[in-house]
């Protein structure tokens, strides 16, 4: 653990790493999205002037490849997934926190400067019209990292008859026939030459970032699994490139998303679709079920965690409107009011430690638990209603949570008696009557009921 400090004042740049556009977006990088979304909301939230890139891979193997499947254009079928990708992080509430979705091609300019650069200062060299990165002349490879350069020549790394060594990188791709391709101009050992082809991946970063950050900036975000040697690159390109260290002063890697103890991916093909995943779950409980684990860790996805997400989060809703509708007193006390400034404190200490969002929620849970109770027992003071409600849902809301106001539709009485007699009867360890009730409820109300061990989750089967 580390203090965060904005290089200038209040202003924070942060880069995440986004989404080749060849595919839709599935459930892990929907953990991605969501988990870089909180952190950029609570940045926000804590007054930092914020500035939040998250680019598009538009030019890349697994698109060509994809189109000359579909016999579509490489850009039109980039620019279809790009639309759906952006549609999904809309309806998963990732979108609206980001800038800027700058398109690596956009950025030519910035890639032949960089390129040129390098083989400048002896970093890069010209080998059959591709551009490789000599990573032996870049002592710094493995910081990131951590990794030795005898680990890196076990690693995979597609080995290349031209490359000095395996573990060198592609800069510049030559052009092949039915590609598309680009023009550069490089001056390299003192001769003109013009190369044409496409960036290599990990230019792009380094290139979007220069040309919307400058040399140096706060916060990269992405992927556990691109550590290496993806960020490791950018790092040896940036700062060989241009002199300045270190190139990222914060970074930040989320866990994987797993599926039966493997990571989920589109390689492996057990992916979930955010699309897929929609029809059955609502956004919220998606990001619910993402947020309840630290960004770092990783999770381990099944639609048990799924339904246990969907409990919480109508254990939030109902909880929060028992508390709502409360009777009112006039009479002004100051426990409510209290309790809540208690909460705000303690769900900002969890946040302020690297984003700690499963306890934040723990916290919340807790909090909406006690309102509930505090209704249960009796009136509740007006003034102080208000002001708990408004710290619920303006904290939740930080994180992308409980934006629906489904907490104002009343329960009525009768069917809130029977609930707390079902919960009494299951206290005792008469199941019997419980399940009795249960029954009712279900068929008088349309409400279903469910336990927890943080109480007893209902909600309207309809809803
Ligand atoms: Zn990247």
């Amino acid at each position: 653990m580390e203090e965060f400090k904005a290089s200038d004042n209040n202003k924070v740049n942060m880069f995440v790493c986004g989404s080749t556009v060849y595919d839709d977006a599935h459930l892990g990088h929907a953990k991605t999205y969501i988990d870089f979304d909180a952190i950029a909301r609570w940045l926000r939230h804590l007054g930092y002037a914020l500035t939040y890139v998250q680019n598009i891979t538009d030019v890349d193997d697994k698109i060509i490849a994809r189109a000359r499947e579909s016999g579509e254009d490489p850009f039109e079928l980039a620019r279809r997934y790009e639309q759906r990708l952006l549609e999904d992080l809309e309806v998963i509430r990732a979108r609206d926190s980001v800038d800027k979705f700058p398109r690596s091609h956009d950025y030519m300019e910035s890639i032949e400067m960089q390129i040129q650069l390098l083989a400048e200062k002896g970093y890069a060299y010209v080998a059959n019209g591709n551009v490789y990165y000599d990573v032996d002349r870049f002592k710094d490879y493995a910081r990131l990292s951590g990794m030795k350069i005898e680990e890196l020549k076990r690693h995979r790394i597609e080995a290349d008859e031209e490359k000095r060594h395996t573990y060198d990188f592609a800069l510049w791709k030559a052009a092949k026939a039915g590609e598309p391709s680009w023009t550069i101009n490089l001056v390299y050992n003192g001769k003109r030459e013009k190369l044409s082809g496409r960036p290599g991946w990990h230019i792009e970063d380094t290139a979007i970032t220069y040309a919307l950050f400058g040399k140096q900036y706060d916060i990269h975000g992405g992927a556990i699994e691109l550590l290496f040697p993806h960020h490791s690159n950018e790092i040896a390109q940036a700062e060989a490139a241009f002199g300045v260290r270190p190139y990222v002063r914060y970074w930040l890697h989320s866990g994987v998303l797993n599926i039966r103890g493997e990571k989920m991916s589109k390689s492996l093909n057990n992916f979930i679709t955010v699309r897929e995943a929609l029809k059955k779950h609502s956004a919220e409980a998606i990001r619910l079920m993402v947020l309840s684990t630290h960004y770092r860790k990783e999770i381990e996805y099944s639609e048990g965690l799924m339904h246990e997400a969907e409990k919480k989060l109508a254990y939030l809703y109902s909880s929060l409107g028992v508390f709502y509708n409360a009777r009112e007193s006039g009479a002004k006390k100051n426990d409510v009011h209290e309790a809540a400034d208690a909460f705000e404190k303690e769900f900002c200490d969890a946040m302020n430690r690297d984003f700690d969002t499963p306890l934040a929620i723990g916290r919340l849970v807790a909090f909406v638990a006690r309102l509930r109770k505090i209704a249960e027992e009796g009136d509740v003071d007006q003034e102080g209603k208000r002001y708990a409600v408004e710290k619920v849902l303006g904290l939740a809301k930080v994180i992308g949570m409980l934006g629906e106001d489904t907490y104002k539709r009343k329960v009525p009485d009768d069917a809130l008696r029977l609930i707390s007699e079902r919960e009494a009867f299951r206290n005792a360890g008469n199941f019997r009557d419980a399940d009795r009730i249960r029954l009712a409820l279900s068929e008088r109300y349309g409400i279903a009921v469910e336990d927890a061990d943080y109480g007893t989750v209902w909600y309207y089967k309809s809803a």
